[in-house]
């Protein structure tokens, strides 16, 4: 199975903790949004959905 993490910028405040909380670097800041720059390496942990407080991302099954 594998991952996609989803930012929805509208929703997305810019404060990094889900590029500090990911395993794998999945997550840059890009003018202040977070871009999921290396989807492919989502591990489907989570981790980055429980640090956002916007409840800006979320986990695709693919
Ligand atoms: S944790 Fe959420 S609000 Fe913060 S940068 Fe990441 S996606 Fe944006
Ligand atoms: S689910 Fe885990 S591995 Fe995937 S982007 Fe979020 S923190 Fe990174």
């Amino acid at each position: 199975m594998a991952f996609n993490p989803i930012v929805d910028e509208d929703k997305c405040q810019g404060c990094s903790e889900c590029v500090d909380v990911c395993p794998v670097e999945v997550f840059e800041i890009q003018g202040e949004k977070s871009v999921a720059v290396n989807a492919e390496e989502c591990l489907g942990c989570e981790s980055c959905v429980e640090v956002c407080e916007p409840g800006a991302i979320t986990i695709e099954e693919t």
